[in-house]
């Protein structure tokens, strides 16, 4: 098979060229990396977990009518997405406060907010993808006041989804960033989610006992990965099929 083209690789992820026009092939690499990079560390089975992961809640979100880049998933850790242009914000929605907020604002971690609270950061590594207002936005051309309009809408509707999904299986999401890419279709553009979806990018906490189930077990070095990663998928019935024992046939 011919070696296809690169386009970029970021900390978790390379992208190559697709086999259409308009189309990117997203790969999930095994890397983890934490506070800008500072923390590296390669975690065995991390990729398969999230090309999976993303896969089901992307798919889940497109069935309730929230546009998305993805496409299909092509294999163990590939998928086919549409290629967008990324707006250079992470966008990140709260339901409890955590992280960096919790830093900044000295609100106890795990608060209930009194309402789903959405932030903007710009996306520039070099600077430790800074918070910045929607004055920001606005005066420095990232995004139209509709888009914000837009990205906020898309923000909340993902929330509620995978709110209601993780609660299903006695998860809460604590929080999660996500990122919005721009397509054109004629003379039109719209606004679908991108990048993706997956405990990399979420704080989820057992409802019933607290346990992390997200990035921070590595951040915070809270045990395996992996482990954590997988208990997500399993509850959500989404575990690659090799993972499973085979039964032995005997005849
Ligand atoms: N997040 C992310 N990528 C980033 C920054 C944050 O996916 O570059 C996610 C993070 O996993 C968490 C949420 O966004 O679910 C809020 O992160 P926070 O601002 O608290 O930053 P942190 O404490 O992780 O540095």
């Amino acid at each position: 098979m011919a070696r296809r083209k690169k386009i970029y690789e970021g900390k978790a992820k390379i992208l190559y060229e697709g086999p259409e026009p308009g189309t990117i092939v997203q790969y999930f690499k095994d890397d983890a990396t934490a506070f800008n990079a500072e923390k590296k560390d390669v975690i065995d089975g991390k990729g398969v977990l999230n090309n999976r992961l993303s896969e089901y809640f992307m798919t889940g979100l497109s069935q309730i009518g929230v546009p998305t880049h993805f496409i299909r998933r092509l294999n163990m850790r590939e998928q086919l997405v549409r290629n967008c242009e990324i707006i250079p914000l992470e966008v990140i929605v709260r339901n409890y406060a955590a992280g960096s907020m919790s830093q900044r604002l000295g609100i106890a971690e795990g608060t209930q907010l009194p309402r789903p609270i959405v932030e903007y950061c710009y996306k520039d590594d070099a600077l430790g993808d800074p918070l910045v207002t929607e004055e920001h936005i606005a005066a420095f051309g990232w995004a139209s006041q509709q888009d914000m309009d837009d990205i906020l809408s898309l923000a909340l509707r993902v929330n509620d989804f995978m709110s209601g999904v993780m609660l299903a299986v006695g998860i809460r999401l604590v929080d999660f960033k996500i990122e919005i890419g721009r397509v054109y279709e004629g003379d039109f553009q719209r606004l679908i989610v991108a990048d993706e979806i997956s405990p990399d990018s979420c704080r989820l906490w057992d409802i019933e006992t607290g346990q992390k189930l997200d990035k921070d077990v590595f951040r915070r070095d809270l045990g395996n990965l992996t482990d954590a990663y997988s208990e997500v998928a399993r509850r959500l019935g989404v575990l690659p099929k090799t993972n499973v024992a085979k039964p032995t046939l005997i005849n």
